[in-house]
């Protein structure tokens, strides 16, 4: 096993040399199968000096993925990353997926609550300092999350526009020695539809109702038409 605390280099070379130009299904075969010899479910560290996980929000369109990662292997860890100000549909959409998709390792993550009590006792730090909710709610309890994993598994898309319009499959995560891997990167709106209606993927209740890309209540409204996906976050 090759290691390297502060440098991931190695590892995104070593994933780089293992996918070729695939995406898609491909992709997550590649990097799970790369993981751990029959899968990512037992964390072993054949390759990459450490586990795969998904990190996915369970929004409009996470159920692509999350299927990818299933066919694979259902033990692949599924980091869900509960803020406490999420929609009560995505919760119900969360237990209906992984119900349907026999996923075995969800990781339920929420914020300290210390720093909630300290920090947002009365619930209005969205409005008030939106980039320390974020970081109280969101990265903080992600980063403790992906502690000994050596890569993770975002569904962030090229389409869903600005810093992301440049996307690669793999990249090297700043400030850290991981790899990120972006199995759809490439992919379109209609891509991910087709995926979803051929595999029968149950669908976020709130995409009926307008919202293109789903997070925190506060933070996110309906798009109208014509509007990028994410310009009701
Ligand atoms: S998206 Fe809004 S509610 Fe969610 S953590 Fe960030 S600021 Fe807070």
């Amino acid at each position: 096993m090759q290691v390297c605390a502060t440098d991931g280099s190695w590892r995104l070379r070593t994933l780089r040399a293992a996918a070729g130009e695939r995406d898609g299904l491909a992709l997550v075969r590649a990097m799970l199968g790369l993981a751990d010899g029959s899968g990512a479910g037992s964390g072993s560290d054949s390759g990459l000096g450490g586990p795969i996980a998904l990190v996915s929000s369970f929004g409009a369109e996470s159920a692509v993925l999350l299927d990818m990662v299933a066919t694979v292997d259902p033990r692949t860890p599924v980091i869900f990353l509960d803020t406490g100000r999420l929609f009560p549909e995505t919760l119900e959409h969360r237990r209906e997926l992984c119900a349907h998709l026999g996923l075995t390792d969800v990781r339920h993550v929420r914020p300290d609550v210390a720093a909630l009590e300290r920090y947002d006792p009365a619930g209005g730090l969205a409005m008030a300092e939106p980039d320390l909710c974020c970081h109280l709610r969101k990265t903080e309890p992600l980063e403790q999350a992906l502690e000994g994993f050596a890569a993770w598994i975002t569904g962030r898309k090229r389409f869903q526009g600005a810093a992301r319009g440049a996307l690669e499959l793999l990249e090297a995560e700043p400030g850290t020695d991981r790899v990120k891997i972006n199995p759809l990167a490439h992919w379109s709106l209609e891509d991910l539809r087709h995926y979803r209606r051929l595999r029968q993927l149950p669908l976020h209740p709130l995409v009926t109702r307008g919202f293109a890309s789903i997070g925190c209540a506060p933070c996110t409204s309906p798009t109208r038409p014509g509007e990028p996906p994410r310009a009701g976050r």
